[in-house]
């Protein structure tokens, strides 16, 4: 299949550029290189006959027509947007203009290549989501598709609305959908505002670890290969029309997911003495912190024969070796704007 994938620059795309490419997939890159992306995420593949790549924003609807007539793509997955919590607390607009008005552009961009082209039934465009446009959970239950929308930050407020229209252009105009919606991803190339990657590189620099509120908020844990694994097998085996919840079957609180992290550490990279669980520091709750996610995986499990490969040990484990590894590419990320910074505390 010839893949258009937007956003492969960043953290889950560059996984699904590298997993798709490695499949024998020819694939475009469509990325507009914000601060949260990467060129070194896809060096894998980047000599690849298979690969091409090209600087675009999806905001720009010119370039994209342009990038859908120069490469006839037979499919779309779009992961492209602005996707920190904290940072849509603190700017939302950025979000409303990538994640909302993008993902249009996207969408119109997409109808009118397919409609050009016949309307061929094999053609796909697939939307990345999140779990987190169903909005907050009691300490029991779980996130079915069939869940009522209650998005609750501007984040997942703009993930909502963008899923909302991905599913009117296949009532409306019939182009053929599919979509996802996934829990927490962690893994190798996780930039570093994300929890996991502040939590490993604050403990080897010797700083505090720090835990909103009480860590009690609990997030299930997807490794971020085996996503992009399960979105390669929705694009493929998935009917038009459908979505698919995809999880971990990992549910960790914050607390309980440092403290894991601090262990790994501590085997794989001791400190001179004591544990760097004693770097734990709790700071000041997010504002609207979801209290629990978690996600019912039986659609994908039982229409698709999908389910996650790594337990979170196994994936937290081969994530610290992999931050040790790779020290240069997270040293180069460590002076973007707003790195290192507490950020979204609606006080900015
Ligand atoms: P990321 O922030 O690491 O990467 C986003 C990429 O999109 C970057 O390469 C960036 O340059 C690009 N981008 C941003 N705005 C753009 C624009 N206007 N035009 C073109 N490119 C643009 O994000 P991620 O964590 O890899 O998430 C990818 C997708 O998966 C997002 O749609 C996100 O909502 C969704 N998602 C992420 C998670 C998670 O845990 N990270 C969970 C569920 C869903």
């Amino acid at each position: 299949m010839k893949l258009l994938v937007t956003g492969g620059a960043g953290f889950i795309g560059s996984a699904v550029v590298r997993h798709a490419v490695g499949q024998g997939h020819e694939l475009v890159n469509l990325d507009a290189l914000t601060y949260a992306a990467c060129l070194d995420n896809v060096a894998a593949v980047a000599d690849s006959p298979l690969y091409a790549f090209e600087l675009a924003d999806i905001r720009d609807r010119s370039a994209l027509d342009r990038v859908f007539q120069q490469h006839a793509p037979e499919a779309v997955i779009h992961l492209a947007a602005e996707s920190h919590v904290d940072r849509s607390i603190d700017g939302p607009g950025d979000f409303v203009e990538t994640n909302i008005t993008g993902t249009y552009n996207l969408l119109e961009a997409a109808r009118s290549h397919w409609e050009g082209q016949g309307r061929p039934e094999g053609f796909r465009f697939h939307h990345v989501s999140t779990d987190e446009v169903y909005g907050s959970l009691g300490p029991t239950g779980k996130f079915t598709e069939e869940t009522p929308y209650d998005p609750r930050s501007p984040y997942s407020a703009s993930k909502a609305s963008s899923d909302h229209l991905v599913r009117a252009w296949h009532e409306t105009y019939g182009l053929p959908v599919v979509l996802t919606n996934c829990s927490n991803n962690y893994g190798p190339y996780h930039f570093p505002e994300k929890l996991i990657p502040v939590v490993i590189l604050n403990a080897l620099a010797g700083k505090d670890l720090p835990i909103y509120g009480d860590g009690s908020n609990v997030r299930d844990w997807l490794f971020v290969e085996d996503h992009a694994d399960a979105l390669l097998t929705v694009l493929t085996k998935g009917p038009v029309g459908r979505s698919y919840n995809i999880g971990g079957e990992n549910e960790l609180s914050n607390l309980a997911l440092v403290r894991t992290l601090c262990g790994v550490l501590d085997e794989l990279r001791p400190r001179e003495s004591g544990s760097y669980a004693d770097q734990i520091t709790f700071v000041a709750d997010r504002p609207g912190h979801d209290a629990r996610y978690a996600i019912d995986p039986t659609r994908i499990r039982e229409e698709l024969g999908w389910r996650p490969s790594v337990t979170v040990e196994e994936g937290l484990r081969r994530t610290v070796q992999w931050y040790l590894d790779n020290e240069s590419w997270w040293r180069a990320l460590l002076d973007r704007k707003g790195v290192g910074q507490r950020l979204g505390t609606g006080m900015a």
